[in-house]
């Protein structure tokens, strides 16, 4: 049953719903029922326990080589985030290799909280330059705030639900239920529309970080090459409109002057492996 709270409560939600609108760094306008800022911190809760729950398993990779590969990339890449959109200086930006060589997947939370499967590396053998256009990618959808956008979409399809949790007086349960839409969140296939945006945001951030704008057609190319019976995860969540690759190869030209100037990189620190984890932890 609806009590009057609730529903007070619920159209207080839909208003708000209708006023907060964000504008994406490409100018499109989004929805916008979680803050930005709340989708941090319930990135960050979900993060530490998914985190804390894998590394108590033996499933986060401690392979100094392998971390110190990932270091080097996402260093430079956060580097040219930082310098697009300053504010993203203060994020925690930290990323952990999961040891699950089935699984052919990335991401960034709200906040910069990256994860890379073994998966990807053993199944893709991307380059650097094509690492870095995935990981570019990820970022961009933290950067372009589209994990509290697909939180707010699943969200507000839970609206009912939300409200009534807040109504109750338990705003714990209210947080565990951010936290667990901000896992849904990285689970949840990206709009066409996002996924355009950060195609085109990433590549740009690789080339300044001086990676082959060209890797990204590439990368795709091989992606799309192991569909078969069992399409990689990343697919799924990153729906491949079919002319991707071939805007992307548009898109390279552009890029390669941006490419061409980044001589030596600037790179921002990451958080990274098992010792961040729990670093993390604690703060
Ligand atoms: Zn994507």
């Amino acid at each position: 049953m609806l009590r009057k709270s609730a529903s007070v409560a619920i159209a207080t939600l839909a208003a708000a719903a209708i006023v907060a609108c964000a504008t994406s760094p490409t100018g499109r306008r989004q929805l916008m029922l979680v803050s930005e800022d709340q989708a941090i911190s319930a990135s960050k809760q979900a993060y530490v326990q998914s985190m804390g729950q894998l590394k108590s398993e033996g499933k986060l990779v401690t392979d100094p080589k392998l971390l110190a590969r990932i270091e080097r990339i996402t260093e430079r890449l956060v580097a040219q985030a930082v310098l697009m959109r300053p504010a993203t200086g203060r994020w925690e930006w930290s990323v952990e290799v999961i040891d699950d060589p089935k699984t052919v997947n990335a991401w960034c939370m709200a906040g910069g909280r990256m994860a890379v499967y073994t998966g990807l590396i053993l199944k893709i053998d991307p380059t650097d330059d094509e690492l870095a256009q995935v990981m570019g990618h990820e970022i961009s959808h933290a950067l372009a705030n589209h994990t509290a956008e697909k939180m707010s979409i699943s969200m507000a399809s839970q609206m009912g639900v939300i409200a009534a949790g807040i109504a109750s007086d338990k705003p714990g349960q209210a947080m565990a239920m951010a936290a667990a839409a901000a896992q849904l969140a990285v689970q949840l296939p990206n709009s066409r529309t996002a996924e355009a945006e950060a195609d085109r945001i990433g590549i740009e951030l690789a080339a300044k970080a001086g990676y082959d704008p060209r890797a990204a057609a590439t990368l795709w190319q091989k992606m799309g090459a192991l569909g078969g019976g069992t399409p990689p995860q990343f697919l799924s969540t990153h729906p491949g409109p079919e002319h991707r690759q071939q805007e992307l190869a548009k898109l390279a030209p552009q890029m390669q002057p941006l490419y061409a100037a980044s001589g030596t990189p600037p790179t921002h620190p990451v958080l990274i492996g098992a010792t961040a984890t729990s670093a993390r932890a604690g703060g």
